[in-house]
């Protein structure tokens, strides 16, 4: 079997669908008692080997944990605590449905909630944390089989949330919940780079959520995504004073690709959950023909690190399908890109060409360098441990974290062996 992109084969033909924590536990005893590995996967949307095992793989997709809400005393809906193996289009319907919402998405709904929580998977917006950190508790199903619950000021909390799935496989998920709101969905197209980078701040704030498309080429970005909060955004910034131009049509972000899988744009409002993400759920896409990677970077060396990227453009445009820029409020979670510094992510959808990729990432990497970007768990990276030990101040932290919760190894695999510090 091998990931959505089909850059990644597992290495083992032992994939359970367990329905209930009791069987996960069970799987993870026996696996144990043969000294195997095992591993939770999510939704295989990763680009990196992270998700990999020898042994065990455990896709919680089947895992009968139907949502259910919490309240406060004054009868007000809280928290929803669902399956780990649940879509947010799946928590986003179940949400919307009852006057709710989580306040923000990933670019595609059909990403698991563990495993994007798991490897600090984030959508955009200067005051929207990752997606880790909308997270309250966790189940977790450690390597003796036991079932621990991980509350939000648990010390073990900062460790365990963006876990890399080392920790222990993650069954259920607390989710803050709040009211249910709509979002009006527009695109730009044609502002030109000297007014983007004099505006930078004032235009990631612009909007509640906000993407720049590009292809580091030439004197334009390519296309501006505006999503605005209609009960709270204020007066909108005039982009088309700066120089850019309204879509009159629905867009996709590449380039000559048909819009029929975007959420709704031309400002018409829709709730939530049908316009933060930018495709829609009810589209299956496509198994990707593409391999994604991202660095974060601090917020206030966005407009340096973009002013790099153009000065490497033409090296890096022939393997690009399209780049991203979002913002990512900082969070508490160790592992999180976003840990302790408020962010600007950069994001690149590459054409299929893994071995290409390889050769052109150490150029990126090296260009960023001087930002200390932290790479995206599940996207691909050529950074060195000794780097990712930079990067990431806690790492050191985590990875014994992970030896005290996880003695034997049982959640270990290539991947982690490789990123992960050893005593
Ligand atoms: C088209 C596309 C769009 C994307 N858009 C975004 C985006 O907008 N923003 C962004 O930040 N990323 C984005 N990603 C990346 C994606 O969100 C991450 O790779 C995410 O981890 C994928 O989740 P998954 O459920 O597929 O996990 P998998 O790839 O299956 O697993 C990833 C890791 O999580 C662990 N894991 C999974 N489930 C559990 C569990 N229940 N318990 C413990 N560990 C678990 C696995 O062991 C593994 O280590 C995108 C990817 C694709 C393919």
């Amino acid at each position: 079997m091998k990931n959505w992109a089909g850059n990644v084969e597992y290495s083992t033909q032992d994939i359970r669908h367990p329905a209930s924590t009791a069987e996960v536990s069970a799987i993870v005893v026996d696996a144990g008692a043969s000294g195997g590995q095992v591993k939770a996967l999510g939704s295989r949307h990763s680009f990196s080997t992270i998700a990999d095992s020898v042994g065990t793989l455990v896709a919680l997709d089947e895992l009968a944990i139907e949502p259910s809400l919490q309240f406060g005393d004054d009868g007000v809906a809280v928290s929803v605590r669902v399956g780990a193996g649940s879509t947010y289009a799946q928590v986003g319907a179940f949400l919307a449905a009852r006057d709710l919402a989580l306040p923000n998405l990933a670019s595609l709904p059909h990403i698991s909630v563990g495993g994007a929580i798991q490897t600090g998977t984030h959508g955009s917006g200067v005051r929207n944390g990752s997606l880790a950190s909308s997270v309250l508790a966790l189940e977790i199903v450690r390597g003796s089989g036991e079932v621990e619950i991980v509350r939000e000021h648990d010390p073990d909390f900062a460790a365990s949330v963006v876990g890399l799935g080392a920790v222990g496989i993650v069954t259920a998920v607390t989710l803050r919940v709040e009211p249910h709101f709509q979002i009006s969905q527009y695109v730009h197209e044609g502002l030109s780079w000297r007014n983007a980078l004099a505006n930078w701040s004032a235009i990631m704030s612009s909007g509640y959520s906000v993407s720049v498309f590009t292809t580091f080429q030439g004197e334009n970005t390519h296309q501006v995504w505006s999503k605005r909060r209609l009960d709270r955004d204020g007066p909108e910034l005039d982009l088309a004073a700066l120089g850019a131009t309204e879509a009159k049509v629905a867009l996709h972000p590449l380039p000559g690709v048909a819009a029929n899988s975007v959420t709704g744009q031309l400002r018409e409002p829709g709730p939530w959950n049908e316009r933060l993400a930018h495709f829609r759920s009810e589209f299956q896409p496509s198994h990707g023909e593409e391999i994604q990677s991202e660095y974060l970077i601090p917020a206030e060396h966005a407009v340096a690190a973009i002013d790099a990227l153009r000065a490497i453009g033409d090296r890096i445009a022939p393997l690009l399908h399209i780049s991203e820029l979002r913002s990512v409020a900082a969070d508490t979670a160790w592992l999180s890109p976003s840990y302790a510094r408020d962010s600007l992510a950069i994001h690149f959808t590459w054409k299929p060409l893994p071995a290409e990729i390889l050769t052109v990432l150490p150029l990126v990497e090296h260009t960023l360098e001087s930002f200390a970007p932290r790479p995206h768990w599940g996207k691909v990276s050529t950074m060195s441990p000794a780097r990712l030990r930079r990067a990431y101040p806690r790492l050191d932290d985590f990875a014994a974290h992970v030896r005290r919760v996880d003695p034997a190894g049982r959640f270990e695999n290539d991947y982690l062996k490789r990123v992960l510090p050893h005593d």
